[in-house]
């Protein structure tokens, strides 16, 4: 398709560009347009961060030698011909604009030589205006050249960082291009040095590595296409053990484009629920794909915001997909497969751990593999990093060491030493944790214990509360709740979960649908777990009650047992380690 200028009318319906924010701004626009090239092989050169040179060769279609002027000009692309087709981009660029603002600030070189032409195009521009031009041999593709970037915006110029910050900027771009083209081959010299290298087999696990290392990439799940209501869905997420304390490892892709969106990360973090403890978050990179026409990337000044059509179906087919492999699979390794033999990921993924060898920053720690038997699980899981003091310890993050119970404080806190200092645990939370594992299991054994009532009793709800129990009787019914219809608004309560046989069935029953409700709202879904939570918190120990040392250590034992027994169902932690490094520190014996 030929370059033109957009009409007025078109222009004006695109979303006013500020593309040039840093050097990797510039390197995203120009591999964008190597992507749309159809390049197969896209070499990314900098130099001093991108202050002093960025450089992107392709091997792309190249621009015919008429039109290259053209290319440079406010608004003029090949990629859109009418307002309409705003409506379903299917490019990375639509705007027509990069070129234009990066030659307008900079000392632009372009050489570049069209399939269907024997010879290449060169020019130059100063400040956006064209201050040579000569016909050339060239390889097929575009090769543009930016030096002195920012040297007519002084204010640009004094907001840059260190060329190693910017440089780590560029090199973030770079791998997550090639983390969504998998097909085609991406290298980024820094300095002259080879900073960064794909093949373009179509790995996508390669190029996770290149951009987490090895010890990461070991430790996620690969989550396989799925699809819900037109959306599919795939990726890699990580083992909940292995998270951090920002969002910032939380990549989205939506049609192979690199986007955030805070809404879908909240979608993650909600399928995440009750695994991560309190204000950490998971590394992910997730995959969607759908018909573009549900998808509106003009939004956003740097098209880094997308907006859905379908944005309810969107959340929900995240949070199913990340839930369903997470449960799928968090449980087993897929390490797994190295031992049967099956070809698979795992293999791919202890080639790629071997390939990385000899990379820098690969140490021994993260070559034990093949994992001694029976402690597969634990050795699959990364070390989180370093907590604060005084929060979560800072140990294995899934298994709790055998603890003696000291004593209660406050009615709330059972106080208990392990072999590396004090725990104070919250009775309520712990027992929660608890419960609720109890509960999940008994789930999946296909039997929660109920009580039955010696007489059914009438509940009539409100009309939300109402419309809740009928639609999910049978979810209900499964965890002890077994309910009749009885007239409008009203129900037969025939039985309670048995853990919730004390108090009055009825105020139970209608308390449990409404925080049950409630999170709802707060997750657009009613998910069984939310029922469970709900029911566990209720029949949790309260802040307040006194425990004997009999009952206390019941629970200890019982906590030793769970899963996940540093954090509640909620998320928050049931614990807080002081270790015996810190009371020596403390005590000034150190
Ligand atoms: P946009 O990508 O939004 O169309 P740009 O200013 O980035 O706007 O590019 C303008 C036009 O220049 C593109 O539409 C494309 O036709 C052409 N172009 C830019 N870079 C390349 C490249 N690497 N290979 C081939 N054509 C390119
Ligand atoms: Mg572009």
């Amino acid at each position: 398709m030929s370059i033109r200028l957009l009409p007025p009318e078109i222009a004006g319906k695109i979303a006013a560009g500020e593309v040039v924010e840093r050097p990797a701004s510039v390197v995203k626009e120009l591999v964008e347009n190597s992507i749309d090239a159809e390049a197969t092989e896209i070499r990314v050169e900098i130099a001093d961060g991108g202050r002093r040179l960025i450089r992107v060769i392709d091997d792309g279609v190249g621009i015919p030698a008429d039109e290259v002027e053209l290319a440079f000009a406010r608004h003029a692309t090949s990629k859109l011909r009418t307002a309409d087709d705003l409506h379903h981009i299917q490019t990375m660029g639509f705007r027509g604009e990069a070129l234009a603002s990066i030659a307008a600030i900079a000392h632009v070189t372009m050489l570049t030589r069209y399939v269907d032409e024997a010879i290449g195009t060169q020019l130059r521009l100063v400040g956006g205006a064209v201050v040579a031009r000569e016909r050339r041999g060239a390889p097929p593709g575009t090769t543009v050249t930016v030096e002195h970037l920012f040297y007519n915006t002084p204010a640009r110029l004094k907001f840059l960082r260190q060329p190693a910050t910017e440089a780590a900027h560029i090199q973030n771009v770079v791998t997550r291009y090639a983390l969504a083209f998998p097909q085609r081959r991406f290298s980024l010299l820094s300095d002259n040095k080879l900073v960064f290298q794909t093949t373009g087999a179509g790995d996508r696990l390669e190029a996770l590595l290149k951009l987490y290392g090895p010890d990461v990439a070991r430790a996620m799940i690969t989550m396989e296409p799925q699809e819900y209501r037109g959306v599919r869905v795939y990726g890699f997420i990580s083992q909940p053990a292995l998270n951090r304390a920002n969002r910032s490892y939380m990549t989205l892709f939506v049609n192979s484009r690199w986007v955030h969106d805070n809404t879908l990360n909240y979608a993650v973090l909600q399928a995440y629920h009750t695994l991560l403890p309190q204000k950490r978050y998971p590394i992910t990179v997730v995959f969607l794909e759908m018909d573009p026409e549900l998808v509106d990337v003009n939004v956003h000044p740097t098209k880094a915001e997308v907006r859905f059509q379908n944005a309810r179906d969107v959340f929900r087919a995240v949070e199913r997909a990340v839930r369903g492999a997470l449960v799928a699979q968090a449980d087993v390794p897929t390490i797994e497969h190295l031992e049967t033999g099956v070809p698979g990921w795992a293999h791919r993924r202890q080639s790629l751990l071997e390939a990385g060898r000899d990379e820098p920053g690969f140490t021994q720690e993260s070559m034990r593999l093949p994992f001694p038997a029976g402690d597969r699980h634990r050795d699959l899981q990364v070390p989180p990093q370093r907590l604060p003091s005084g929060h979560l310890p800072e140990a294995d993050e899934t298994s709790l060491p055998m603890l003696r119970v000291v004593g209660q404080v406050s009615a709330s806190y059972i106080v208990a030493e392990g072999p590396e200092g004090i725990f104070l645990i919250d009775q309520h939370a712990a027992h929660e944790r608890i419960l609720y594992e109890r509960m999940m299991a008994q789930r999946a054994g296909g039997e929660v214990p109920r009580q039955s009532l010696l007489e059914p009793i009438p509940v009539t709800l409100s009309p939300v509360l109402a419309a809740l129990a009928e639609r999910e009787r049978d979810a209900l019914a499964h965890f002890g709740f077994e309910i009749e219809p009885f007239g409008p608004g009203t129900f037969l309560l025939r039985s309670v979960p048995a853990i919730l046989s004390r108090g009055d069935p009825r105020q139970t029953f209608e308390d449990l649908l409404q925080s049950w409700e409630d999170e709802r709202n707060r997750v657009a879904q009613a998910e069984e777990e939310a029922l469970v939570r709900s029911i566990c918190k209720r029949a949790a120990v309260k802040a307040g009650q006194v425990l004997s040392t009999a009952e206390m250590e019941e629970m200890i034992r019982q906590l030793e047992a769970c899963r996940s027994p540093r954090t509640c169902p909620h998320g928050r932690p049931t614990m807080i380690h002081i270790s015996a490094s810190q009371l020596a520190r403390e005590f000034g014996r150190r």
